[in-house]
């Protein structure tokens, strides 16, 4: 009983001091009261979808046809450019300066967008799920940023959460690696989670950042294996 009580005042007690000393302020205008306020919001630059096998660009992100093998992704959709400062700068400000808020922040911007623009056909099966981290990496950071994307974005997709992958190495962080040394960091990284059920599902996968796709698609290669119907790779920003 206290500690249910505790917990949540001291949270609320940090955040407020935290909110005395560090001011929100729009990381573009500085205005206070939001990372991103409403006016700047159209400032980051959106991308184009393209085919995550080939990188061409594709209607919807869907796999091109001839890009399809069994365990190949179906879908990739990204909506903005990671070489845009603006964008870059928010997503590595809520990872390392831990700052959570920004991603749900982001998930705001993104799930009107995915209503309106692309054609998910989510069903009763149909599961968000976080590429997970490593363990030590949660511990450090304290949170998935991946989490709180498909967390703030299930209610208004009228989707789940569901945890269905473990990351089984430590991988390096794939952002100081060269292309080759991103598959094979992300080679094997992930296994299926003891009870999950994958079989004739349609998998939304969520990350922060696509940079070569590697990370997705070791990701979707686990669940296609195991039995997904369709995997979907979504993320915020793509490289
Ligand atoms: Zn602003
Ligand atoms: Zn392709």
């Amino acid at each position: 009983m206290y500690q249910s009580f505790i917990k949540p005042l001291l949270a609320d007690t940090k955040k407020l001091f935290l909110e005395t000393l560090f001011p929100i302020t729009c990381f573009s205008c500085n205005k206070e009261g939001m990372f991103l306020c409403a006016a700047c919001q159209p400032k980051l630059k959106s991308t184009h979808q393209v085919c995550i096998a080939c990188k061409k660009p594709s209607l919807a992100g869907l796999t091109h046809p001839k890009c399809l093998s069994p365990l190949m992704a179906d879908q990739f959709i990204s909506f903005f450019d990671y070489r845009d400062n603006l964008v870059s700068k928010l997503i590595i400000r809520g990872k390392y300066y831990f700052i959570p808020d920004i991603f749900k922040l982001f998930a705001e911007m993104l799930a009107p967008r995915l209503q309106t623009e692309f054609p998910l056909m989510l069903n009763k099966d149909t599961a968000l799920v976080p590429i997970p981290l490593h363990k030590w990496r949660q511990r450090w950071r304290g949170f998935n940023q991946a989490q709180i994307l498909c967390q703030s974005l299930e209610g208004k997709l009228g989707t789940c959460t569901e945890n269905l992958l473990e990351r089984r190495k430590f991988t390096k962080t794939q952002k100081d690696l060269k292309k080759e040394e991103r598959q094979k960091n992300t080679a094997n990284a992930f296994q299926l989670l003891p009870g999950a059920t994958i079989k004739a599902r349609h998998i939304i996968l969520v990350d922060d950042v696509a940079t070569t796709g590697a990370t997705l698609l070791e990701a979707a290669k686990v669940l296609k294996r195991n039995g997904a119907e369709k995997v979907t790779c979504l993320t915020i920003a793509r490289d």
